[in-house]
């Protein structure tokens, strides 16, 4: 069977199953929720060194090596960047306020995005549907089917992932089954939420097929020895791939490139090695 149109082979030697375990990273992996964060916490991140006068170079190139060491962090807790950026103040020679404090702020400018698209679900002036990376019920559902239990590992607050599992319709399929930190954990590790999940369901690292849109996760599913499809989503209702994160995704170790789940179904017969 050929592998169907619209998912991007990179690793041509790349194991086809049976896989017994699936791990999803949430952001821009299932929910579109928080597209756009990047932007904010680039925003944000900018504000604050213009306030010392720290920025020397041309703004737009000051905003993209921003945005470079916010999206090599992607993935880890969100303090991590927080006190990356603290880094980059002091290098710049400026006085940084505390990385809690700079997670405070950034997290009021983005909370401010999230909470009108949690009212407009909520009402439902919205639907789960144009919240999801398109086609991420059906791709769970489809796991189930084969007798998976899909797992969430995401570095948001797990108090936001929980109440967006469920207003996003994805608590029949990963209920239970939602790790994040919890208070904002600095100590929380996607690494470890494979670990366990392997270890509980005794299935070795080659049997684990891994989701997501980030450096960290995918880096961590070809640690454990399985198969990384990288999903390079774009904003709800844009369609196409998003080049900086395929980019990225291939640079982590991606076996493959999607860009939603609309061809689930075959993508994962063919992961399967069916004829
Ligand atoms: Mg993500």
């Amino acid at each position: 069977m050929p592998l169907p149109a619209g998912v991007e082979l990179v690793n041509p030697n790349v194991r086809r199953g049976p896989f017994r375990a699936a791990v999803f990273d949430f952001d821009g992996t299932l929910s579109l929720i928080r597209e756009g964060w990047p932007q904010i916490m680039v925003d944000r991140m900018l504000a604050h060194l213009r306030e010392q006068n720290l920025v020397r170079e041309p703004e737009p190139a000051c905003a993209a090596h921003l945005r470079a060491l916010v999206m090599a962090l992607n993935g880890h807790p969100t303090l991590k960047q927080m006190e990356r950026f603290v880094e980059e103040v002091r290098a710049r020679g400026g006085a940084p306020a505390d990385p809690e404090a700079y997670l405070r702020d950034y997290l009021d400018a983005l909370m401010a995005v999230v909470r009108e698209r949690w009212a407009a679900l909520e009402a439902g002036t919205a639907s789960a549907e144009e919240w999801v990376v398109p086609h991420a019920h059906a791709a769970l559902a489809l796991l189930q089917a084969r007798g998976l239990q899909p797992v969430v590992a995401s570095g948001t607050d797990l108090a936001h992932v929980s109440r967006e599992v469920d207003l996003l319709k994805l608590s029949p399929f990963v209920s239970g089954r939602v790790f994040a930190p919890k208070d904002n954990d600095a100590t929380f590790r996607k690494r470890d939420v494979i670990a366990r999940t392997l270890e509980s369901g005794r299935v070795p690292g080659t049997e684990l097929l891994g989701f997501g849109d980030g450096v960290v996760e995918t880096q961590e599913v070809k640690r454990a020895g399985g198969v990384a499809a990288g999903v390079a989503s774009v904003p709800a209702g844009a369609r196409g791939t998003h080049a900086g994160k395929r980019e990225a995704l291939i640079a982590a170790g991606a076996d493959l490139i999607v860009s939603d789940y609309e061809r689930a179904a075959h993508l994962l017969a063919w992961l399967w090695g069916e004829p």
